[in-house]
Formats: C-alpha cells, sequence, structure tokens
C-alpha cells in the first residue's frame, strides 16, 4: 500500500456508468459499516451527463455501503497506480436497503426467485468489446494475429481477471473485437462479476493506450457487440435444476415455466437489458444478436437458448447445460438484467406455462405465419418502442419499485429524446464516449 493508493467506492448506476467516491485505502476498513454519503438525487443523472426529474430533493442521502468480497484489486504497474475497486450497495442512513438502488433490487429479486422455488440463480456473462480509435492491424477475425496484435493488454488482463474467474480471453468476428468470459457464480455476485470484469479490462486497456468500447455498436458498420448472460439453477441442497435428459430440450418442467415466463416478457426486458438508442443497432435477426423472442435448443438466432453440454454423463451434462439470454448488451445494468431476468422467469413459474415452442434455424426465415403460429414475436426495433414494451406490461412494470422504474424509464426517454434525430454515425460516437 502507498499512502497514495485510492479505494473507490463504486456502484453501477441505472445507466450501466460505474460512479464512484474514492477514499485513502487505509481508510477503507472505516467506511466499511456505514459506507460514504452521496446526494440520492444522483441516481438521476443519465448516461449523457444530464439530470432527469426525480423523486429526491436536496435532503436525501443514501450510503454507499461496500458490499464484502465485490472487488477487484489490479496492482500497480510502472506509471500506473493500482486500481482498487468495491461496490457498493445503498443503505438509508438507518441502515434500510434503499429501494431505489440496482444491487438491493436484483438482490430481492432473487431471494423472491428463492423463497418461492428454492433455486438459486448461477450467472456468467460474455463481454464482447472492441478497440476503437486504434492504428492496429488486427488481420483476420477470429486469428491468432488478432490476439497477438494486442498480446500485451491480452495476458495483462488476464491475470487481472484471474481473481475473478477467468474462463476465455478471444478475438472475435469484428475488426478489433474480443470476448471476455469468467465462470458462473450464484445469486447476485453474478452482476457484481459483470460490473467488475468490464472495468478491469477498460483499466488494463487504458493502461496500453487503447480504448475498449463495449458500446454495442461501436460505428454503424461495425459488427455488434453483446453481453450475453449464461444462467442455470441450483437448488437448495445445491443440486443443479435445469436438466432432464428425457425432457423436451432437455429443461425440467419447472424451468420450462421459466423459460416461457422469460419469453411472454421479452419486449419489457429488452428494455432493461438493451436499454440504449443504439443497442438497437446491434439487435435484429441475420447477426447472431437475435432478433425474435424466440427459443431453441443452440440456435444463436433465439433470444433464449439452451447450450447443451458435451458431456454424455447425466451427472456432467446436468453440471454443464446452460441457458442464455442474448439480448443483453454492455449498456446494460447486469444487476437490472439479471433481477428482471428472474422476475420473469418467476412470474411464468407461477404460472405454471408449458415449454415454449422449440425452434430450429433462424425465425427471420421462416413465413409469417408460422412464426404467428408458434407465437414467436419480433423484438422491439427501437429502444423507445422498448420502453412501450416494458411500460405497457403491467407485471413488468411492477418489477422495480417505483421510484427505480419511474427513473429507469425517465433516464431511458432522455436518452431517446437527445438522439431523436441523431445519425447512426451520431449515435455511434456518442455511445463510444460513455461504455
Ligand atoms: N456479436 C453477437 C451479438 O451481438 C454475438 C456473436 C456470438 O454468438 O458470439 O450478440
Ligand atoms: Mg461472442
Amino acid at each position: 500500500m502507498t499512502p497514495g493508493d485510492l479505494a473507490m467506492l463504486a456502484w453501477c448506476d441505472l445507466g450501466a456508468v460505474l460512479r464512484t467516491r474514492p477514499v485513502p485505502l487505509d481508510r477503507l476498513d472505516a467506511r466499511r459499516r456505514h459506507g460514504l454519503g452521496y446526494a440520492t438525487a444522483g441516481a438521476a443523472i443519465t448516461p449523457l451527463d444530464g439530470l432527469v426529474d426525480n423523486p429526491w430533493g436536496p435532503m436525501d442521502e443514501m450510503r454507499l455501503v461496500p458490499v464484502d468480497d465485490a472487488c477487484a484489486i489490479v496492482p500497480a504497474r510502472d506509471a500506473h497506480p493500482a486500481m482498487h475497486l468495491h461496490l457498493t450497495h445503498a443503505l438509508s442512513p438507518d441502515g434500510v436497503p434503499c429501494n431505489w438502488c440496482p444491487r438491493n433490487f436484483c438482490d430481492a429479486a432473487l431471494a423472491a426467485l428463492e423463497a418461492e422455488t428454492g433455486w438459486t440463480i448461477w450467472s456468467a456473462y460474455e463481454h464482447e468489446f472492441t478497440i476503437i480509435d486504434s492504428p492496429i492491424r488486427f488481420g483476420a477475425v477470429y486469428s491468432v494475429e488478432a490476439l497477438r496484435a494486442i498480446a500485451p493488454f491480452a495476458y495483462e488482463a488476464t491475470a487481472a481477471l484471474r481473481p475473478l474467474d477467468l474462463e476465455c480471453f478471444e478475438p472475435e468476428f469484428g475488426h478489433g473485437q474480443f470476448e471476455v468470459s469468467c465462470a458462473p457464480v450464484p445469486g447476485t455476485a453474478g452482476a457484481d462479476r459483470a460490473v467488475l470484469t468490464r472495468e478491469v479490462l477498460r483499466e488494463i486497456a487504458r493502461r496500453h493506450g487503447l480504448r475498449a468500447t463495449f458500446s454495442p455498436k461501436p460505428s454503424p458498420e461495425a459488427v455488434g457487440s453483446g453481453m450475453h448472460v449464461h444462467f442455470s439453477f441450483r437448488d437448495r441442497a445445491g443440486r443443479p435444476a435445469l436438466y432432464d435428459r428425457a425432457a423436451p430440450a432437455t429443461v425440467t418442467p419447472k424451468a420450462a415455466g421459466f423459460i416461457a415466463g422469460v419469453l411472454r416478457h421479452i419486449g419489457a426486458l429488452s428494455a432493461i437489458c438493451a436499454p440504449s438508442p443504439v443497442s438497437y443497432l446491434r439487435l435484429g435477426p441475420g447477426h447472431w444478436s437475435c432478433g425474435y423472442g424466440a427459443f431453441g435448443v443452440q440456435n444463436r438466432e433465439a433470444a433464449l437458448r439452451v447450450c447443451p453440454s458435451p458431456d454424455r454423463s447425466p451427472e456432467g451434462a446436468a453440471e454443464a447445460t446452460n441457458l442464455e439470454l442474448r439480448v443483453p448488451d454492455g449498456t446494460c445494468n447486469p444487476y437490472l438484467a439479471l433481477g428482471a431476468l428472474a422476475l420473469a422467469g418467476l412470474a411464468g413459474m407461477r404460472d405454471n406455462l408449458p415449454l415454449p415452442p422449440i425452434v430450429d434455424g433462424d425465425p427471420a426465415k421462416m413465413p409469417e405465419a408460422d412464426r404467428r403460429r408458434r407465437g414467436i414475436e419480433a423484438l422491439p426495433s427501437t429502444l423507445s418502442a422498448a420502453l412501450d414494451a416494458l411500460e405497457s406490461d403491467a407485471l413488468a412494470r411492477s418489477w422495480m419499485p417505483w421510484p427505480l422504474h419511474a427513473t429507469f424509464v425517465a433516464i431511458k426517454r432522455s436518452e431517446v429524446l437527445a438522439h431523436a434525430d441523431a445519425t447512426a454515425a451520431a449515435l455511434t460516437r456518442a455511445y463510444n464516449q460513455r461504455y
């Protein structure tokens, strides 16, 4: 520790910007109990530095209290100071979890799922990102050359992400596009891990004079970047609860209800998981980002798919089989996405919904009548339409406590308004600067 080391108390806000109030590292322990104060109205700041109408006045204050173990430390190297990142959640001055805090929302949603079903959700996020504004020649996509072109960055990032259980760092389909994924963890820690992974990658890129953007579309012609969420369930005894070898799509009847709930609310989920105007330059058929609210096995054009395991043993397959929601992108708040996903699925379980039709192939290539017969709906094609879907879905409207819901929608509507006349090029430039 050096006297200059700062511990950044940080929170991923409604627009998925990681904000911070730092303290000298040797004062962190003194902040563990009551955290640091912050004006609640700060929750209404937009990713574009605006402030939307909100219910909080000049007196309202929350405490940003560090969450045990939700931290990442990147050691100092050469002229680069260490980065100590400590994620927080918001408590009232009396220690009650604030209901406008995305992390508290996720905690509450996962607790509701657990209380009613006995299930814990395990999640792992795949982060696609693009190196922009760089003269680097990346060579062919997926190539050794592409990876070697950024090897100093990739290797330092790999080391920094080992504590977060890095599983893969690979070149992707786009020029300068890469993907990083970490192993699944139970509960809200999955979203913590997603937030930390993004920020560690940004930090290491900065150290190498690079700019890594998680924007879903770095330029109108670029390959889009998603943040697919892989997830599975375990019961109270810790046993995998998703897989049933003999069942359609190899999912248990309870999991079928969860899947159907997610599809029933996929429009509303789009507003939360693909929450920026630029998200809709990525989302759509033909790019493996998904354009329809369809379910399939292995199907990369489906919004929700089963990812089967190559393990032939029933126990191995049960351990490794998971579901993947493909709608989310790097402008979404991982807590809101995971919490909303859990509540959408829980609603389907409550209603005992049957498994949706298993779609093979690209739904965009099916005749419209076939799609209608199977209940496959196109995803919203703009953020505005996605927000309409969220607001017209009575159940989805009740997922987030009112101050969180209202402020989230206000922030997102303000982004729509701010870019109403923007060209695709201007839109991508604006979001590259923030994500
Ligand atoms: N880049 C695609 C997306 O926008 C995903 C490609 C893949 O399957 O990895 O979601
Ligand atoms: Mg990928």
